[in-house]
This record gives C-alpha cells, structure tokens and sequence, in this order.
C-alpha cells in the first residue's frame, strides 16, 4: 500500500488520483459522455467540480455541473476522498469490518456500509458481466456454506422464515431455505504450459438450491460449450455431457483422479482447493447473513482471479471496475428483504 501515501496526504491529491482512473483519457460528463466539460472551484472535500458546456445547452442553463463523484457508487457517501481511499486499499487485503474499521479509524458501521458498496460493485460489473467465460479445462463442484438471519429476530420476521436451526442435521441436500445455501464453483484450470497465464479464473455463485434446472442456465452462461467439463458422479450434471467434453470421477467408489487414454487429467481437486480458501475468508466474517453471503463471495472471486498481479494492478482494476457501475444494483437490493433472485440479473 506503500503507493497510496502520497494521495493519502489531502483530500484534492486524493481526489484528483480517483478521477484519473475513473476517466483515463480525460474528464467526461457522466450525462452525455461530452469531453466539452470545464473545471470549477472545488467542493469542500476536494472534489473536483465541472460544467458540461454540453449539457447546459441542451438544458439552456448557464452551467450542468458534475462532480468527480457523480453517477458512481461514492456519490452518496459522507466519506472523505483520502479514507475512501484508504478503505479501498484496504479491501483487498480479505480483512472483516471490524478490522477494516479499526485500520481506517472509522465507525464500524461506516466500514460496513463502505465494504458493501465495494463488494456490490464488484458484483455488478465483474461478477455479472456476460463476457467473462471459461473455457478449455473447466471444473465444478458444489459446497455448503452456513448463513442465517443471525441474532436479530425483527430481521427474521420481516423476511417471512424461520430462524435458522442450529445443530441439526437435516436430511438431504442442503438449501439456502434450510440455511445451508450451496454455492457453485466453476474453475478453468491455469494454462500449466504458459509461463504467463493468469492464476485459475473461477467462477462462484450463490445459490438457492442443487437442482439442474437451478445451474444449468448458470454453466450455458458461463462455460465455452466445447470445454472439457470435469465433475463428481453427482447426477445433476449429466446434462453438460449434450454441449461439453464431460468427464467425472467416482469419489463414491474412492476414485478422486485418474488419467485417460487420451492424457486428460479427471480430477475436480482445483476446485476443491478452492473451497478451502473460500472457507477461510468466510469465516473471518464471524457468521454471514444471506442478505450478504453473495457480496463476500464476489469479493473472493474478483480476489483470487486478480491474485496473480501486484498489489497496485489489482487496486487499480478494483477501482476501474467499480467506477464503471452506477451502484444500480445495491439500490435495488437495498429494497429487497432477501438476496436478489438469479433471474433479475441475468436478464
Ligand atoms: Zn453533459
């Protein structure tokens, strides 16, 4: 983090770092796109003001102003620009709130909120965007994660369900209804020839159940139809051998890899690497309501697939990432008493 202290200094430095990799190729007005923008005296907290000549034609009034902040995920924060910088800094280190809120010297509920408008907007533009694909050599498996309405009975009454049961071993699979939501790892293994390639890209999503019809949609979105597929016996997956290479292994029968005549290595041990790691970086968390449990998740995912570049290029891709969304998403979710149903964002 040695890099941000010189922005970390005053709040214009550290504004003027943020727009620079908001708008890389110069100031653009959030409404119309115009580069006609002209600078005006800055707010009290350093932020740069503008005039879209553009847009205060097209109004006809003397000035359409904009700030650095305008039509991003910051533009409602009371945060100054140099603690949300070093807020932003600090989120990918996989720290909890508590932590985040003691290192920032911010208010814990401040750091909360601040950790949920980062990690939604990752959610939104990186881990919802369509073009992201994995092809080549996929793996998928499914693990468990426990998540509940904990400790706050208001919280459980006004979203219609139990609270989650503690100790007891339900029968079946388990569901997010039973407070056990699966969650579904996707992994295309790292190219082992190429020197260069970036670490296993993986692809994690939050789910309501372990049905087909549940992931199907999912893996047609996410996996190059073509890809060596790998998996368990578990028969929800036997519909991806129509569009994929497909391949399991039998963990019933104590078979957890093998190499086939053709040389392909069937395993799904990557993935279950994975897991390992998710379930450390959830339990930082002390227990995770399933309000949030997706936005974690993300946070990981976005994480672990940058994790192969220095500290500062993963920083910066954060930001980009973040300041191509409007915050959009947790405005809607912000209204919604549960986790946002798959089917609204992959419209
Ligand atoms: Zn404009």
């Amino acid at each position: 983090m040695k890099h941000l202290i010189p922005y970390l200094i005053d709040d214009q430095k550290a504004a003027d770092y943020l727009r620079q990799l908001r708008w890389p190729n110069g100031v653009q007005c959030p409404r119309c796109r115009s580069d006609a923008v002209e600078s005006r005296e800055r707010c009290d907290n350093g932020l740069q003001r503008f005039n879209c000549v553009h847009c205060a034609a097209r109004l006809g009034q003397q000035f359409a102003m904009f700030t650095d902040w305008t039509s991003s995920i910051f533009e409602e924060s009371k945060l100054r620009p140099r603690e949300w910088l070093l807020v932003i800094g600090l989120w990918p280190l996989k720290l909890n709130t508590t932590e985040i809120a003691a290192a920032a010297d911010i208010q814990e509920r401040t750091a909360q909120r601040c950790i949920n408008l980062l990690d939604g907007g990752i959610y939104e533009t990186y881990h919802l965007d369509p073009t992201r694909q994995l092809e080549h050599q996929v793996e998928a498996d499914e693990c468990y994660q426990s998540a509940g309405s904990k400790g706050l009975p208001r919280e459980v009454e006004r979203r219609d369900r139990e609270p989650r049961q503690r100790g007891i071993q339900l029968r079946g699979r388990a569901t997010a209804e039973t407070g056990r939501p699966p969650i579904l790892g996707l992994v295309q293994r790292r190219d082992k020839t190429n020197q260069d390639a970036p670490a296993a890209q993986v692809y994690l999503e939050v789910l309501e159940n372990v049905r087909t019809a549940t992931i199907k949609p999912i893996i047609a979105a996410k996996v190059k139809v073509g890809a060596q597929f790998f998996t368990d016996e578990y028969n929800i997956y036997h519909f991806t051998k129509v569009d994929y290479d497909h391949r399991t292994v039998n963990h019933g029968a104590g078979e957890y890899a093998r190499r086939d005549p053709d040389g392909t290595c069937v395993h799904c041990n990557t993935m279950e690497g994975m897991w390992s790691g998710l379930r450390n970086f959830l339990d930082r968390f002390k227990g995770i309501s399933q309000r949030f449990l997706h936005l974690r998740v993300a946070r990981y995912e976005f994480l672990h697939n940058y994790k192969h570049l220095h500290w500062c290029q993963t920083f910066e891709a954060t930001l980009r990432s973040i300041f191509s969304t409007t915050g959009d998403y947790l405005r809607r979710m912000a209204h919604q008493h549960r986790r946002m149903p798959l089917t609204l964002c992959y419209r």
